[in-house]
Protein backbone atom coordinates (compact mmCIF):
# COMPACT_ATOMS: atom_id res chain seq x y z
CA UNK A 1 0.00 0.00 0.00
CA UNK A 2 2.61 2.46 0.68
CA UNK A 3 4.91 1.54 -1.90
CA UNK A 4 1.91 1.93 -4.10
CA UNK A 5 1.58 5.24 -3.96
CA UNK A 6 5.53 5.83 -4.34
CA UNK A 7 5.16 4.41 -8.03
CA UNK A 8 3.58 7.84 -9.82
CA UNK A 9 5.06 8.11 -13.34
CA UNK A 10 7.03 11.02 -14.34
CA UNK A 11 5.29 13.86 -16.08
CA UNK A 12 5.04 14.03 -19.75
CA UNK A 13 7.28 17.19 -19.79
CA UNK A 14 9.73 15.65 -17.83
CA UNK A 15 9.97 12.83 -20.09
CA UNK A 16 10.06 14.70 -23.45
CA UNK A 17 13.42 16.80 -21.59
CA UNK A 18 15.20 13.48 -21.13
CA UNK A 19 18.08 13.51 -23.23
CA UNK A 20 17.77 9.78 -24.34
CA UNK A 21 13.90 10.83 -25.37
CA UNK A 22 14.94 14.16 -26.76
CA UNK A 23 16.95 11.93 -29.81
CA UNK A 24 13.82 10.47 -30.47
CA UNK A 25 12.04 13.61 -30.60
CA UNK A 26 14.68 14.02 -33.72
CA UNK A 27 14.51 10.36 -35.20
CA UNK A 28 10.72 10.66 -35.12
CA UNK A 29 9.09 13.76 -34.78
CA UNK A 30 7.18 15.54 -31.92
CA UNK A 31 3.99 14.40 -32.72
CA UNK A 32 4.30 10.73 -33.09
CA UNK A 33 6.80 10.26 -29.70
CA UNK A 34 4.40 11.94 -27.64
CA UNK A 35 1.50 9.36 -28.75
CA UNK A 36 3.83 6.76 -28.20
CA UNK A 37 4.58 8.43 -24.71
CA UNK A 38 1.07 9.11 -24.02
CA UNK A 39 0.06 5.13 -24.37
CA UNK A 40 3.33 4.19 -22.58
CA UNK A 41 2.67 6.16 -19.15
CA UNK A 42 -0.99 4.29 -19.58
CA UNK A 43 -0.23 1.56 -19.71
CA UNK A 44 2.52 1.32 -16.94
CA UNK A 45 -0.04 3.29 -14.62
CA UNK A 46 -2.32 0.49 -15.40
CA UNK A 47 -0.37 -2.72 -15.06
CA UNK A 48 -0.60 -4.12 -11.67
CA UNK A 49 3.09 -5.02 -11.83
CA UNK A 50 4.34 -1.69 -12.31
CA UNK A 51 7.70 -1.43 -10.24
CA UNK A 52 9.78 1.86 -9.47
CA UNK A 53 12.03 0.68 -12.28
CA UNK A 54 9.35 0.60 -14.85
CA UNK A 55 9.60 4.83 -14.41
CA UNK A 56 13.71 5.07 -14.82
CA UNK A 57 14.76 6.88 -17.53
CA UNK A 58 16.45 3.97 -19.45
CA UNK A 59 13.26 1.88 -19.07
CA UNK A 60 11.24 4.21 -20.41
CA UNK A 61 12.93 5.85 -23.12
CA UNK A 62 13.67 1.87 -24.49
CA UNK A 63 10.46 1.06 -24.16
CA UNK A 64 9.25 3.91 -26.23
CA UNK A 65 12.02 3.13 -28.81
CA UNK A 66 11.08 -0.05 -29.15
CA UNK A 67 6.84 1.35 -30.13
CA UNK A 68 8.06 3.97 -32.15
CA UNK A 69 10.54 1.79 -34.44
CA UNK A 70 7.61 -0.71 -34.35
CA UNK A 71 4.87 1.01 -35.77
CA UNK A 72 7.39 3.26 -37.99
CA UNK A 73 8.30 -0.23 -39.46
CA UNK A 74 7.06 -0.83 -43.18
CA UNK A 75 3.90 -3.12 -43.29
CA UNK A 76 5.46 -4.62 -46.44
CA UNK A 77 7.99 -6.59 -45.59
CA UNK A 78 10.48 -8.41 -47.96
CA UNK A 79 10.92 -11.75 -47.36
CA UNK A 80 13.09 -15.43 -48.59
CA UNK A 81 10.80 -17.02 -50.77
CA UNK A 82 11.69 -20.67 -50.15
CA UNK A 83 8.58 -22.34 -50.73
CA UNK A 84 9.20 -23.79 -53.94
CA UNK A 85 7.02 -21.44 -55.97
CA UNK A 86 8.86 -19.32 -57.78
CA UNK A 87 6.10 -17.01 -59.35
CA UNK A 88 4.70 -16.89 -55.61
CA UNK A 89 0.98 -15.24 -56.27
CA UNK A 90 1.06 -13.72 -52.31
CA UNK A 91 4.57 -12.82 -52.14
CA UNK A 92 4.26 -10.46 -55.31
CA UNK A 93 4.91 -12.87 -58.05
CA UNK A 94 8.34 -11.64 -60.48
CA UNK A 95 10.47 -9.48 -59.02
CA UNK A 96 12.24 -7.13 -61.06
CA UNK A 97 15.17 -6.57 -63.30
CA UNK A 98 17.51 -3.43 -62.71
CA UNK A 99 16.37 -1.46 -65.69
CA UNK A 100 12.78 -1.93 -64.79
CA UNK A 101 13.75 -0.53 -60.72
CA UNK A 102 15.58 2.27 -62.70
CA UNK A 103 12.81 3.01 -64.58
CA UNK A 104 10.55 3.35 -61.95
CA UNK A 105 12.90 5.70 -59.80
CA UNK A 106 12.80 7.92 -62.51
CA UNK A 107 9.16 8.02 -63.40
CA UNK A 108 8.14 8.29 -59.84
CA UNK A 109 10.83 11.40 -59.11
CA UNK A 110 10.26 13.42 -62.06
CA UNK A 111 7.56 14.54 -63.75
CA UNK A 112 7.47 12.46 -67.24
CA UNK A 113 5.57 12.60 -70.46
CA UNK A 114 3.21 10.39 -69.40
CA UNK A 115 0.31 11.46 -71.75
CA UNK A 116 1.85 14.37 -73.44
CA UNK A 117 3.54 14.12 -77.27
CA UNK A 118 6.81 15.64 -77.10
CA UNK A 119 7.02 15.64 -81.11
CA UNK A 120 3.56 18.03 -81.11
CA UNK A 121 3.29 19.54 -77.82
CA UNK A 122 0.03 18.24 -77.82
CA UNK A 123 -1.78 15.47 -75.43
CA UNK A 124 -0.63 11.78 -75.89
CA UNK A 125 -1.87 8.58 -75.05
CA UNK A 126 -0.22 6.35 -72.22
CA UNK A 127 -0.41 3.37 -74.14
CA UNK A 128 2.00 4.82 -76.58
CA UNK A 129 4.72 4.05 -74.05
CA UNK A 130 4.70 0.51 -74.48
CA UNK A 131 2.20 -0.51 -77.40
CA UNK A 132 5.11 -0.15 -80.25
CA UNK A 133 6.86 -2.80 -78.61
CA UNK A 134 3.92 -4.66 -77.66
CA UNK A 135 3.23 -4.71 -81.39
CA UNK A 136 6.89 -5.34 -82.12
CA UNK A 137 7.45 -8.01 -80.09
CA UNK A 138 4.14 -10.07 -80.59
CA UNK A 139 3.31 -8.81 -84.39
CA UNK A 140 -0.16 -7.69 -83.27
CA UNK A 141 -2.02 -5.01 -84.88
CA UNK A 142 -2.49 -2.84 -81.53
CA UNK A 143 -2.39 -3.23 -77.76
CA UNK A 144 -3.34 -1.49 -74.79
CA UNK A 145 -2.49 -2.18 -70.63
CA UNK A 146 -4.62 -2.62 -67.84
CA UNK A 147 -4.11 -2.88 -64.09
CA UNK A 148 -3.81 -6.79 -64.02
CA UNK A 149 -5.23 -9.85 -66.36
CA UNK A 150 -8.38 -9.91 -64.50
CA UNK A 151 -8.95 -6.39 -65.25
CA UNK A 152 -8.17 -6.69 -69.29
CA UNK A 153 -10.58 -10.31 -69.01
CA UNK A 154 -13.09 -7.94 -67.49
CA UNK A 155 -12.49 -5.27 -70.12
CA UNK A 156 -12.93 -7.32 -72.71
CA UNK A 157 -15.92 -8.84 -71.65
CA UNK A 158 -17.65 -5.70 -71.15
CA UNK A 159 -16.47 -3.95 -74.12
CA UNK A 160 -17.78 -6.92 -76.64
CA UNK A 161 -20.21 -9.20 -74.66
CA UNK A 162 -22.22 -6.74 -72.65
CA UNK A 163 -25.73 -8.38 -72.53
CA UNK A 164 -24.58 -10.87 -74.83
CA UNK A 165 -23.28 -13.99 -74.91
CA UNK A 166 -19.80 -15.71 -74.49
CA UNK A 167 -18.98 -19.30 -75.52
CA UNK A 168 -16.53 -21.57 -73.12
CA UNK A 169 -15.89 -24.50 -72.29
CA UNK A 170 -16.93 -26.29 -69.28
CA UNK A 171 -13.20 -27.25 -68.83
CA UNK A 172 -11.77 -24.00 -69.02
CA UNK A 173 -13.97 -22.28 -66.55
CA UNK A 174 -11.22 -22.01 -64.13
CA UNK A 175 -10.46 -20.18 -60.63
CA UNK A 176 -7.43 -18.64 -60.05
CA UNK A 177 -6.17 -18.11 -56.38
CA UNK A 178 -9.82 -17.62 -55.11
CA UNK A 179 -10.58 -14.55 -56.40
CA UNK A 180 -10.62 -14.63 -59.88
CA UNK A 181 -13.31 -16.92 -61.30
CA UNK A 182 -14.79 -16.75 -64.96
CA UNK A 183 -17.90 -17.42 -64.45
CA UNK A 184 -18.14 -14.56 -61.69
CA UNK A 185 -15.94 -12.13 -63.96
CA UNK A 186 -18.53 -12.62 -67.32
CA UNK A 187 -21.51 -11.91 -64.95
CA UNK A 188 -20.02 -9.03 -63.60
CA UNK A 189 -18.87 -8.04 -66.96
CA UNK A 190 -22.53 -7.94 -67.80
CA UNK A 191 -22.33 -10.94 -70.01
CA UNK A 192 -23.82 -14.41 -70.20
CA UNK A 193 -21.42 -17.32 -70.32
CA UNK A 194 -22.72 -20.34 -72.67
CA UNK A 195 -20.77 -23.38 -71.25
CA UNK A 196 -20.49 -26.22 -74.34
CA UNK A 197 -19.11 -29.27 -74.03
CA UNK A 198 -18.17 -31.39 -70.71
CA UNK A 199 -15.56 -31.03 -68.22
CA UNK A 200 -13.49 -33.52 -70.16
CA UNK A 201 -14.31 -33.32 -73.94
CA UNK A 202 -15.22 -30.42 -75.66
CA UNK A 203 -15.98 -30.19 -79.92
CA UNK A 204 -15.69 -28.05 -82.78
CA UNK A 205 -19.70 -28.85 -83.12
CA UNK A 206 -20.22 -28.07 -79.23
CA UNK A 207 -19.10 -24.54 -79.95
CA UNK A 208 -20.82 -24.64 -83.25
CA UNK A 209 -24.06 -25.94 -82.34
CA UNK A 210 -24.26 -22.97 -79.61
CA UNK A 211 -23.55 -20.04 -81.74
CA UNK A 212 -27.05 -18.29 -81.34
CA UNK A 213 -27.94 -14.71 -82.61
CA UNK A 214 -26.85 -12.96 -79.32
CA UNK A 215 -23.28 -14.47 -79.63
CA UNK A 216 -20.81 -11.74 -79.03
CA UNK A 217 -17.65 -13.77 -79.22
CA UNK A 218 -15.79 -17.39 -78.80
CA UNK A 219 -13.78 -17.78 -75.71
CA UNK A 220 -10.84 -20.08 -74.82
CA UNK A 221 -9.11 -20.05 -71.23
CA UNK A 222 -5.90 -20.78 -70.71
CA UNK A 223 -6.31 -24.02 -67.67
CA UNK A 224 -3.01 -22.66 -66.49
CA UNK A 225 -3.68 -24.26 -62.63
CA UNK A 226 -4.50 -27.58 -63.49
CA UNK A 227 -4.10 -30.30 -65.79
CA UNK A 228 -7.39 -32.31 -67.19
CA UNK A 229 -5.33 -35.94 -68.25
CA UNK A 230 -6.93 -38.99 -69.73
CA UNK A 231 -10.01 -39.08 -72.09
CA UNK A 232 -9.79 -35.30 -72.71
CA UNK A 233 -10.79 -33.20 -76.18
CA UNK A 234 -10.34 -29.62 -76.67
CA UNK A 235 -10.50 -27.86 -79.98
CA UNK A 236 -7.43 -26.09 -81.39
CA UNK A 237 -7.36 -22.32 -81.20
CA UNK A 238 -6.86 -22.21 -85.23
CA UNK A 239 -10.31 -24.23 -85.43
CA UNK A 240 -12.36 -22.00 -82.94
CA UNK A 241 -10.67 -18.99 -84.82
CA UNK A 242 -12.10 -20.58 -87.88
CA UNK A 243 -15.76 -20.54 -87.13
CA UNK A 244 -16.17 -17.50 -85.21
CA UNK A 245 -14.88 -15.80 -87.84
CA UNK A 246 -17.79 -17.58 -90.45
CA UNK A 247 -20.20 -16.23 -88.41
CA UNK A 248 -18.43 -12.82 -87.90
CA UNK A 249 -17.34 -13.41 -84.40
CA UNK A 250 -14.17 -12.41 -82.81
CA UNK A 251 -12.14 -15.50 -80.99
CA UNK A 252 -10.53 -14.34 -77.71
CA UNK A 253 -8.15 -16.25 -76.17
CA UNK A 254 -7.42 -15.39 -71.93
CA UNK A 255 -3.77 -16.70 -71.87
CA UNK A 256 -3.24 -15.96 -68.05
CA UNK A 257 0.42 -16.39 -68.01
CA UNK A 258 1.77 -16.13 -71.45
CA UNK A 259 5.60 -15.03 -72.37
CA UNK A 260 7.04 -13.70 -75.14
CA UNK A 261 9.40 -16.15 -76.16
CA UNK A 262 9.31 -20.12 -76.26
CA UNK A 263 10.65 -21.35 -72.77
CA UNK A 264 11.03 -24.74 -73.97
CA UNK A 265 14.70 -23.32 -75.23
CA UNK A 266 16.01 -23.16 -71.73
CA UNK A 267 14.84 -26.54 -70.72
CA UNK A 268 11.38 -25.33 -68.95
CA UNK A 269 7.87 -26.69 -69.98
CA UNK A 270 6.61 -24.94 -73.12
CA UNK A 271 4.20 -21.89 -72.35
CA UNK A 272 1.61 -21.11 -75.28
CA UNK A 273 2.72 -17.64 -76.39
CA UNK A 274 0.65 -14.87 -77.56
CA UNK A 275 2.20 -14.79 -81.22
CA UNK A 276 0.58 -18.57 -81.38
CA UNK A 277 -2.61 -17.41 -80.09
CA UNK A 278 -2.57 -14.47 -82.94
CA UNK A 279 -1.32 -17.02 -85.31
CA UNK A 280 -3.94 -19.33 -85.20
CA UNK A 281 -6.17 -16.80 -85.65
CA UNK A 282 -6.96 -15.15 -82.52
CA UNK A 283 -8.15 -11.53 -82.68
CA UNK A 284 -7.51 -10.75 -79.21
CA UNK A 285 -5.43 -12.88 -76.25
CA UNK A 286 -4.78 -11.22 -72.91
CA UNK A 287 -2.05 -12.29 -70.24
CA UNK A 288 -0.60 -11.08 -67.12
CA UNK A 289 2.62 -8.92 -67.09
CA UNK A 290 3.83 -10.48 -63.69
CA UNK A 291 3.77 -14.24 -64.19
CA UNK A 292 6.33 -15.62 -66.66
CA UNK A 293 6.74 -12.09 -68.55
CA UNK A 294 8.70 -11.27 -65.74
CA UNK A 295 7.17 -7.41 -65.07
CA UNK A 296 5.38 -6.09 -63.01
CA UNK A 297 1.83 -6.25 -62.22
CA UNK A 298 -0.37 -5.34 -65.44
CA UNK A 299 -2.99 -6.83 -67.84
CA UNK A 300 -1.98 -6.84 -71.51
CA UNK A 301 -4.34 -7.03 -74.49
CA UNK A 302 -2.85 -7.40 -77.71
CA UNK A 303 -4.92 -8.35 -81.00
CA UNK A 304 -7.00 -6.63 -84.07
CA UNK A 305 -6.88 -3.04 -84.25
CA UNK A 306 -10.54 -1.91 -84.84
CA UNK A 307 -11.21 -4.17 -81.20
CA UNK A 308 -8.35 -2.86 -79.56
CA UNK A 309 -9.60 0.80 -80.49
CA UNK A 310 -13.35 -0.11 -78.82
CA UNK A 311 -11.67 -1.41 -75.47
CA UNK A 312 -9.93 2.12 -75.28
CA UNK A 313 -13.32 3.40 -75.53
CA UNK A 314 -14.89 1.87 -72.82
CA UNK A 315 -14.82 4.39 -70.22
CA UNK A 316 -14.31 1.25 -67.51
CA UNK A 317 -10.28 1.59 -69.21
CA UNK A 318 -9.70 4.79 -67.29
CA UNK A 319 -10.74 2.97 -64.07
CA UNK A 320 -8.64 -0.10 -64.97
CA UNK A 321 -5.89 1.42 -66.51
CA UNK A 322 -1.95 1.52 -64.91
CA UNK A 323 0.20 4.50 -63.71
CA UNK A 324 3.42 5.32 -65.10
CA UNK A 325 5.61 3.81 -62.54
CA UNK A 326 4.11 0.32 -63.67
CA UNK A 327 4.21 1.93 -67.33
CA UNK A 328 7.66 2.49 -66.68
CA UNK A 329 8.57 -0.92 -65.35
CA UNK A 330 6.60 -2.93 -68.14
CA UNK A 331 9.05 -0.47 -71.12
CA UNK A 332 11.61 -1.37 -69.06
CA UNK A 333 10.91 -4.86 -68.97
CA UNK A 334 9.59 -5.89 -72.86
CA UNK A 335 12.77 -3.99 -73.58
CA UNK A 336 14.76 -7.35 -72.66
CA UNK A 337 12.72 -9.27 -74.77
CA UNK A 338 14.33 -7.84 -78.13
CA UNK A 339 17.66 -9.74 -76.82
CA UNK A 340 15.51 -12.86 -76.03
CA UNK A 341 19.33 -15.01 -75.67
CA UNK A 342 20.52 -12.42 -72.76
CA UNK A 343 17.08 -13.17 -70.78
CA UNK A 344 18.03 -15.88 -68.67
CA UNK A 345 21.07 -13.49 -67.39
CA UNK A 346 19.08 -10.11 -67.23
CA UNK A 347 15.36 -11.24 -66.03
CA UNK A 348 15.13 -12.45 -62.65
CA UNK A 349 11.82 -14.46 -63.12
CA UNK A 350 13.73 -16.57 -65.68
CA UNK A 351 16.98 -16.35 -64.11
CA UNK A 352 15.56 -18.80 -61.29
CA UNK A 353 13.39 -20.56 -63.09
CA UNK A 354 16.67 -21.77 -65.36
CA UNK A 355 19.26 -21.61 -62.74
CA UNK A 356 20.79 -25.26 -62.46
CA UNK A 357 20.36 -27.60 -60.08
CA UNK A 358 23.83 -28.36 -59.59
CA UNK A 359 24.51 -24.87 -58.68
CA UNK A 360 21.25 -24.81 -56.03
CA UNK A 361 22.86 -27.93 -54.83
CA UNK A 362 26.47 -26.55 -54.07
CA UNK A 363 24.59 -23.56 -52.38
CA UNK A 364 22.49 -25.75 -50.08
CA UNK A 365 25.33 -27.57 -49.17
CA UNK A 366 27.24 -24.39 -48.46
CA UNK A 367 24.47 -23.22 -46.16
CA UNK A 368 23.65 -26.48 -44.21
CA UNK A 369 26.35 -25.78 -41.50
CA UNK A 370 25.09 -22.45 -40.33
CA UNK A 371 21.17 -23.70 -40.73
CA UNK A 372 22.21 -26.78 -38.46
CA UNK A 373 23.99 -24.48 -36.00
CA UNK A 374 21.05 -22.38 -35.50
CA UNK A 375 18.67 -25.29 -35.40
CA UNK A 376 21.11 -26.99 -32.82
CA UNK A 377 18.63 -26.11 -29.75
CA UNK A 378 15.68 -27.38 -31.27
CA UNK A 379 15.59 -31.37 -31.86
CA UNK A 380 15.37 -32.09 -35.30
CA UNK A 381 18.21 -33.02 -38.13
CA UNK A 382 18.82 -30.65 -41.32
CA UNK A 383 19.87 -32.58 -44.10
CA UNK A 384 20.51 -30.98 -47.81
CA UNK A 385 18.46 -33.37 -50.13
CA UNK A 386 16.84 -33.08 -53.48
CA UNK A 387 13.29 -31.26 -54.32
CA UNK A 388 11.31 -30.08 -57.12
CA UNK A 389 10.19 -26.28 -57.30
CA UNK A 390 7.03 -25.16 -58.72
CA UNK A 391 6.76 -22.41 -61.61
CA UNK A 392 3.83 -20.95 -60.40
CA UNK A 393 0.72 -18.28 -61.22
CA UNK A 394 0.03 -20.09 -63.94
CA UNK A 395 1.66 -22.82 -65.06
CA UNK A 396 1.01 -25.93 -64.86
CA UNK A 397 1.31 -27.92 -61.49
CA UNK A 398 2.49 -31.11 -63.14
CA UNK A 399 5.63 -29.19 -64.32
CA UNK A 400 8.24 -29.37 -61.99
CA UNK A 401 11.51 -28.10 -61.97
CA UNK A 402 14.95 -30.36 -60.38
CA UNK A 403 15.65 -28.40 -57.25
CA UNK A 404 17.62 -28.95 -53.96
CA UNK A 405 16.27 -27.96 -50.67
CA UNK A 406 17.14 -27.94 -46.60
CA UNK A 407 15.12 -29.97 -45.43
CA UNK A 408 14.37 -29.84 -41.27
CA UNK A 409 12.79 -33.17 -39.63
CA UNK A 410 11.77 -33.36 -36.27
CA UNK A 411 13.47 -36.37 -34.02
CA UNK A 412 11.27 -38.76 -32.76
CA UNK A 413 7.54 -38.16 -32.79
CA UNK A 414 7.55 -34.22 -31.86
CA UNK A 415 6.18 -33.28 -35.32
CA UNK A 416 4.65 -29.47 -33.61
CA UNK A 417 8.35 -28.52 -33.57
CA UNK A 418 8.15 -28.00 -37.08
CA UNK A 419 5.79 -25.41 -36.82
CA UNK A 420 7.79 -23.60 -34.11
CA UNK A 421 10.23 -22.90 -36.18
CA UNK A 422 8.82 -22.29 -38.95
CA UNK A 423 7.18 -19.39 -36.75
CA UNK A 424 10.82 -18.67 -35.92
CA UNK A 425 11.51 -18.47 -39.15
CA UNK A 426 8.95 -16.23 -40.11
CA UNK A 427 10.03 -13.88 -37.25
CA UNK A 428 13.16 -13.39 -38.87
CA UNK A 429 13.97 -9.74 -39.43
CA UNK A 430 13.46 -10.64 -43.14
CA UNK A 431 11.52 -13.52 -42.93
CA UNK A 432 12.45 -16.84 -44.17
CA UNK A 433 9.26 -18.66 -45.43
CA UNK A 434 9.26 -22.46 -46.53
CA UNK A 435 6.80 -25.13 -46.79
CA UNK A 436 5.75 -27.83 -44.54
CA UNK A 437 4.94 -31.12 -46.17
CA UNK A 438 5.30 -34.88 -45.67
CA UNK A 439 6.74 -34.21 -42.12
CA UNK A 440 9.42 -32.00 -42.90
CA UNK A 441 9.82 -28.21 -43.61
CA UNK A 442 11.35 -27.78 -46.65
CA UNK A 443 13.73 -24.66 -47.32
CA UNK A 444 13.84 -24.60 -51.44
CA UNK A 445 16.96 -22.73 -52.13
CA UNK A 446 15.95 -21.77 -55.64
CA UNK A 447 14.82 -18.65 -55.07
CA UNK A 448 17.86 -17.86 -52.78
CA UNK A 449 20.01 -15.04 -54.60
CA UNK A 450 20.93 -13.23 -51.01
CA UNK A 451 23.06 -15.94 -49.24
CA UNK A 452 24.65 -13.69 -46.84
CA UNK A 453 21.07 -11.57 -45.73
CA UNK A 454 20.24 -15.18 -45.11
CA UNK A 455 22.74 -16.51 -42.61
CA UNK A 456 23.36 -13.01 -40.88
CA UNK A 457 20.63 -13.16 -39.33
CA UNK A 458 20.32 -16.10 -38.04
CA UNK A 459 22.15 -15.10 -34.70
CA UNK A 460 18.80 -13.46 -33.52
CA UNK A 461 16.57 -16.68 -34.08
CA UNK A 462 14.51 -17.59 -30.92
CA UNK A 463 15.63 -20.47 -28.64
CA UNK A 464 12.61 -23.10 -28.70
C1 LIG B 1 -3.54 -15.54 -63.66
C2 LIG B 1 -4.67 -15.61 -64.59
C3 LIG B 1 -5.65 -14.62 -64.62
C4 LIG B 1 -5.60 -13.43 -63.70
O1 LIG B 1 -4.49 -12.66 -63.97
P1 LIG B 1 -4.01 -11.53 -62.91
O2 LIG B 1 -2.90 -10.84 -63.60
O3 LIG B 1 -3.64 -12.25 -61.69
O4 LIG B 1 -5.19 -10.64 -62.70
C5 LIG B 1 -6.68 -14.75 -65.52
N1 LIG B 1 -6.78 -15.81 -66.34
C6 LIG B 1 -5.87 -16.80 -66.33
C7 LIG B 1 -6.02 -17.95 -67.25
C8 LIG B 1 -4.78 -16.74 -65.45
O5 LIG B 1 -3.87 -17.72 -65.43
Amino acid sequence: MHSAQILRPPSVDRVLNWPSVASLLVEYGRQPVLAALRSLLDELRQSAHASSSGYEENSIACRLNERLAQSQAPKLRRVFNLTGTVLHTNLGRATLPDEAVQAMILAAQNPCALEYDLATGGRGDRDNIVEDLLKELTGAEAATVVNNNAAAVFLLLNTLAQRKEVIVSRGELVEIGGAFRVPDIMSRAGATLKEVGTTNRTHLRDYEDAIAPRTALLMKIHTSNYAIQGFTASVPEAELAQAAHARNLPFVVDLGSGTLVDMAQWGLPHEPTPQESLAAGADLVTFSGDKLLGGPQAGILIGSADLIKRIKKNPLKRALRVGKITLAALEAVLRLYRDPDRLPQRLPALRLLTRPVQEIQAQAERLLPSVQLALKPWSVTVGAEPAFSQIGSGSLPIDRLESHAIVIRPQGKKSGVLNDIEAALRGLPIPVLGRIADGALRLDLRCLDDEAGFTNQFSVLSNP
